[in-house]
Formats: C-alpha cells, sequence, structure tokens
C-alpha cells in the first residue's frame, strides 16, 4: 500500500510514524511518503536555540495524560527527555485595571482575589446551583454557558480571558460544546463544575510535559526516522483520481501515485486542494475558520525584572485594549530554557481580539509586545534579545455550529474511499490532539 502523507505538521508526521508502526506490527509492507510545503518538518512545532535560549515558534508543551502522545514519546525512546514544569509555576495570573492579580485557584482563595467584586465571588460560588441549559439549546456559546453557570463578572473577566489565551478566540462566538468538550461534559455528568472539580480531585494531576531542548526535539527525531520519506519544500497543489488510485500533484509538476491519501493540513488550505475532486467537501473545508497568532520570544536580564516569575504567566482582559492576548513567564516553566542571569518571556498577540496584529512589521510586533510586556510587568529596561513567529490562520476556530460543519466534512471526505483528514481543524486544537488524530488515521488505514 503506497500512502501519501500532505503536510508535515505533528498531526502528519504522527500519522506516518503510527502508519510504520502499525504496518511491522501487521506484517504489511507500506510505502509512507510524507510531502511539506514547507523548507521544515514540524508546522507550528518548533524550538530555536539561540545563545543559550530555548525558544518555542508554537507549542511550549502539552498536557500529560493523553495516551497516544505518551505512546509516541516512548516509541521514539524520548522518555527519558521528559521535561515537567517546575513546581510553583500553577499560579496563573490576569492582567486587569492594568496591574497583575492572581487568579484563585481554590475557593479559600477566591475569597482574598481581587480579581472579582464581591458580588461577582458570590455568584461564582452559587455554581452548583446554577441552572442548565434550556432543553432544546444547540451549541451553546462559550460565554453563554460561563455566564449561566458562573455569572456575568467571572465569564467577562476570567473565562473570556483564559479562552482567548488557549485558542486565540472569542468566548462570545465559540463553541462550548466544540471547542471545550470536556467541560461541557463535566456539567452533563455531574450537574455542576465544582461538583465535578472535587470528584477529579481524587485522580492525579494532569501535568504539563516538555522535552529537553524543547518540543522541537519531537520533530527531529521523527523526521530523522522518517529519513527520505519525507519531502520538504513540496507544496501539493490538487489531490484528484484517476483509474482507482490517488494521484497527489506537487506545485513542481510532478504527480505522486498512491493508494490513500491523508490530508494533515488545516482545513483552509485543504479546501483548494479538492476543489476539483469535490466542490462541496472543498466549501465545507473552507468554512472552518482560524484566528492568526505573533508569538514574540522577549529575553530580558533577570535584574531588570522588579517580580519574581512565580508562577506560568498571566492572560489580558478584554478591556484592556492591548494586543497581547498572554504571556508565557518561559525560563520559570523548564529548566535550561535561558543563560544564566537571563529571563525568557514569550507574549501571544492578535487571534479574534486583534486579527491586524500577525500581519504587523516585525520590528513593530517586538515593540508592541515589549511596551505592553513591560507595562504589565514593571520592567524598565529594553529587551535583550527578540525572536517574532508569525502564524497567520494558525488556530482553528470552533464556533458555534463547528459540529455540523465537521460532520459535513465528514460525510463528503467518507464518499471518497481512502481519503483521509486529520489536524486540529476538527476535533481538538491542542498538540494532544493532532497527535492523536494523526494516530487515529492510522489506525483506520491498518485497522
Ligand atoms: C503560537 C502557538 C502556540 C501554541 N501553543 C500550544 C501549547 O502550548 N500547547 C498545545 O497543546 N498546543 C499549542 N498550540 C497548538 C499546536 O501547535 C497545534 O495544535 C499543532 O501544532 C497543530 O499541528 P498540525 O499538524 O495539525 O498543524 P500544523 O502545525 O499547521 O501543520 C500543518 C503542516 O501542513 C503544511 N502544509 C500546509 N499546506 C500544505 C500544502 N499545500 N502542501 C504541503 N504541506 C502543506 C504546513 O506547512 C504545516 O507544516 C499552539 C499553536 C501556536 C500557533
Amino acid at each position: 500500500m503506497r500512502v501519501v502523507v500532505v503536510g508535515a505538521g505533528i498531526a502528519g508526521l504522527s500519522a506516518a510514524h503510527s502508519l510504520l508502526g502499525r504496518a511491522r506490527i501487521a506484517g504489511c509492507t507500506v510505502e509512507v511518503t510524507v510531502v511539506e510545503g514547507a523548507a521544515r518538518p514540524g508546522g507550528h512545532v518548533r524550538s530555536l536555540r539561540d545563545g543559550g535560549f530555548v525558544v518555542e515558534a508554537g507549542p511550549n508543551g502539552f498536557r500529560d495524560g493523553e495516551p497516544a502522545t505518551l505512546a509516541l514519546i516512548d516509541d521514539l525512546k524520548l522518555t527519558p527527555a521528559l521535561a515537567c514544569v517546575s513546581a510553583g509555576v500553577q499560579r496563573r495570573f490576569l492582567l486587569a485595571g492594568g496591574r497583575l492579580r492572581r487568579v484563585p485557584d481554590s475557593p479559600a482563595a477566591l475569597l482574598t482575589s481581587d480579581v472579582l467584586s464581591r458580588g461577582g465571588k458570590l455568584r461564582l460560588l452559587l455554581e452548583p446551583w446554577a441552572r442548565r441549559a434550556p432543553a432544546g439549546t444547540t451549541e451553546e456559546s462559550v460565554d453563554d454557558f460561563a455566564r449561566r453557570r458562573l455569572g456575568r463578572e467571572a465569564a467577562e473577566t476570567l473565562v473570556d480571558a483564559a479562552v482567548s489565551g488557549l485558542t486565540a478566540g472569542d468566548s462570545r462566538t465559540l463553541s462550548m460544546a466544540a471547542a471545550f468538550p470536556r467541560v461541557a461534559e463535566m456539567e452533563r455528568r455531574h450537574g455542576s463544575l465544582v461538583r465535578a472539580m472535587i470528584a477529579r480531585r481524587a485522580g492525579r494531576p494532569r501535568r504539563l510535559l516538555s522535552l529537553a531542548g524543547g518540543m522541537g526535539t519531537l520533530v527531529e527525531v521523527l523526521a530523522a526516522r522518517l529519513g527520505a520519506a519525507l519531502r520538504v519544500g513540496s507544496p501539493v497543489t490538487r489531490i484528484g483520481r484517476r483509474g482507482g488510485q490517488w494521484e497527489v500533484g506537487l506545485a513542481s509538476g510532478e504527480e505522486v501515485v498512491a493508494d490513500r491519501v491523508v490530508l494533515a493540513v488545516p482545513a483552509r488550505a485543504a479546501g483548494p486542494l479538492v476543489e476539483s475532486l469535490d466542490p462541496a467537501l472543498a466549501q465545507g473545508l473552507a468554512e472552518i475558520p482560524a484566528a492568526g497568532v505573533a508569538a514574540v520570544a522577549l529575553a530580558y536580564e533577570a535584574s531588570d525584572l522588579l517580580r519574581p516569575l512565580d508562577g506560568y504567566g498571566y492572560v489580558v482582559r478584554r478591556g484592556e485594549r492591548l494586543s497581547t492576548l498572554g504571556v508565557v513567564w518561559e525560563s520559570a516553566l523548564f529548566p535550561g530554557r535561558a543563560p544564566e542571569g537571563f529571563v525568557l518571556l514569550r507574549a501571544i498577540l492578535g487571534g479574534a481580539r486583534d486579527p491586524e496584529a500577525v500581519r504587523l512589521p516585525e520590528t513593530e510586533l517586538v515593540e508592541r509586545a515589549h511596551r505592553e510586556v513591560a507595562r504589565a510587568m514593571g520592567i524598565v529596561a529594553a529587551a535583550r534579545r527578540a525572536w517574532v513567529f508569525r502564524w497567520p490562520g494558525a488556530i482553528a476556530q470552533y464556533t458555534r455550529g463547528h459540529l455540523e460543519r465537521v460532520a459535513r466534512v465528514r460525510a463528503a471526505a467518507a464518499g471518497h474511499p481512502g481519503l483521509e483528514l486529520c489536524g486540529t481543524s476538527f476535533d481538538g486544537i491542542s498538540f494532544n490532539a493532532a497527535v492523536a488524530s494523526g494516530a487515529d488515521v492510522a489506525r483506520r488505514v491498518i485497522p
């Protein structure tokens, strides 16, 4: 069987690796080719090692507990390279009213916290008695869900900022069931988020993990394993059928023939590839929106910081009118991310709040990120180093109607046996979801 995987982001690499592993176990011969448009594999996953800094271009970690990710890491013999988030960085902050305020992580902390008014706190504490969504509600927005369960103030202040930080999206347009299915499930199963969290406390807390040398280590090892099966700098322009076989057309004019094609590219990139094959499928894929973000990493001398990096970082309340959605205190999370005497911070700008930010010139992005970070954190010195990664249309937005849109896309794709879709446009936007989607494809191709 010849399989062509289009896109060498982590979803495509996971699919290719799982396919080869399953073929070995099943004792069948599978020829896998991964074709990637960019000059390097990994998509968003890339770690720049520069002057003693380890700078993440995209994801800086993943939640422990996803079997597909842990199996991949184990398979690649990278388990000893796993890095667990440093103790004490569970604390998260919210930038509101120009000040960093600690986000309460327990009812006791809520009582002394200044993130909400007294009325807002009281309403939050009434969560276990909040009403359920009226019968017949379909794909409630995250904001409606949060208002109903946690109250207006918590929804507008805490939830909206956290959602922006996690998804680069807008809580008022995102679908609760599609974007946060686990939280929606907590309400369904326990009738209350607080009750669900108490029930969950019994389990092992899910830590944030990364790898020595950064997340890029995983891509580098996967790429090395694939060897000549991975072709970079080869954008695919179309896929089509001829005589029971798939043809994958490259920008160079070359056609690669396959029995199966795995589209591991974002939906907006997959749409044009299938336009001539199935215009309805192409249209469905084009209807899944995505938000662009810029990641701006800033290095400061540790002595230039007036406050300790005593947490994960902060997210920004909408009303602050900043381009920054959130800032991760990278060098506080994992060891070895900055040389002695320096700290590394990474601001994420843009998203649905400021869609133009991702297109700004690099110098302006650095200037804006530094200005906003320095004001929030009381830094008076200039950044010593800066790195910019622009990701237009990077994060799929599971807006209301997403579940129905995905069902339509899947139904259309099912009309083309041998065509598979994976990646983060459909069932989860996280790194873990991307890895799992690639492994799922391999299970479908080699059951
Ligand atoms: C700044 C940022 C920070 C993030 N932080 C986190 C985090 O901390 N934790 C977390 O869990 N997730 C995070 N994410 C999300 C995470 O990065 C993604 O879920 C994951 O990397 C997506 O992988 P993918 O393979 O689905 O897509 P992509 O990484 O987009 O890969 C798709 C690949 O397809 C290629 N391609 C596109 N079109 C074509 C074509 N026509 N021909 C050939 N190749 C093509 C692209 O060049 C790309 O390499 C972050 C994302 C960003 C942008």
